[in-house]
């Protein structure tokens, strides 16, 4: 912190900049050092080890992203998992679908959801004491490498692939994914910026082709991970959810709406649009 300014430092050549109004509190968790800040524009600010991981103002665009478009492409979705997503801001989005019927968060960092609870309330809404919601307090790898459930959706909300989200990057822990999930079943994940990470596309591409049929990315605006369109990594066992037509997208949204001030039939279907300059890391 710099005379009321955060600096986020994730590459060696740009930074940004936060103005702070307040830092509401710290603590040095076992794993990870948590902050919360108050900011002008971007509203609470929470970061882990230094890095941002959700704004009030902004995560409803990474959250909406990664929840509806998956879960309106396979159309029937009853069970999640969420890996990662301590602040509880998937599972809000995800439980609003009243087809889910078992939502199971699997975060590593217990101290993260306490804290979240008790600072960041507004993420969750309510969503960590759904009677939907089981939450497993686990290592992601570890949970998936012994899971014998399926599920028809996994959301990987974790960390970027340096600390304890690393793992979550990995070949095995995507062949796990791959098991765990029903026939018709999909995973997403965030796959950072790739303007500035391009290299996060063509791993995940390399490790997830030899367990998944379908692997694909889709994008997302989210102002706070800058450098441009966010990636979100895709894989099924099928094309099929990921080419459903515009007409049944939006008449499946029409059958069963949530409230939601990013996502949009329209923009579901956009969002699979790559430009080439994304494009050309996939495969390389
Ligand atoms: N939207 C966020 C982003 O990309 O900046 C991710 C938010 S969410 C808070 C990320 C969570 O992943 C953190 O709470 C972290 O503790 C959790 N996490 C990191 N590595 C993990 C692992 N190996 N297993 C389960 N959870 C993990």
């Amino acid at each position: 912190m710099i005379q009321n300014w955060f600096e986020e430092t994730l590459y060696d050549h740009w930074r940004q900049s936060f103005r702070v109004t307040r830092e509401i509190t710290r603590i040095k968790g076992p794993m990870q050092d948590i902050a919360l800040f108050e900011t002008p524009g971007f509203g609470r600010v929470l970061t882990l080890d230094g890095v941002i991981q959700v704004t009030t103002g902004d995560e409803f665009i990474y959250h909406e992203m990664l929840a509806h478009v998956p879960v309106y492409a396979h159309g029937a979705v009853r069970s999640v998992c969420v890996v990662g997503g301590g602040d509880g801001g998937m599972l809000r989005e995800l439980l609003k679908h009243r087809s889910v019927e078992r939502a199971v968060l699997v975060e590593i960092d217990a101290a993260v959801v306490d804290f979240c609870r008790q600072h960041l309330p507004s993420v969750s809404d309510g969503a960590f004491d759904d009677p939907r919601t089981a939450i497993v307090i686990a290592d992601g790898i570890e949970y998936m490498a012994r899971c014998r459930e399926k599920f028809d959706l996994i959301v990987i909300d974790s960390t970027d692939p340096i600390g304890p989200g690393g793992v979550l990057f990995t070949e095995p822990f995507y062949k796990d994914c791959a098991r765990c999930l029903t026939p018709d079943g999909i995973v997403v994940n965030q796959n950072g910026v790739p303007f500035l990470q391009g290299e996060e596309i063509t791993d995940t591409w390399k490790r997830r082709r030899p367990h998944y049929a379908d692997v694909s990315y889709y994008l997302a605006a989210v102002p706070t991970y800058v450098g441009g369109f966010m990636a979100l990594g895709w894989a099924s066992a099928s094309t099929r959810a990921r080419t459903e037509s515009s007409e049944t997208i939006r008449a499946r949204f029409a059958a069963a709406p949530v409230a939601t001030r990013y996502y949009t039939p329209d923009i579901h279907k956009a969002s699979f649009a790559l430009p080439p300059y994304i494009r050309e890391y996939i495969g390389k």
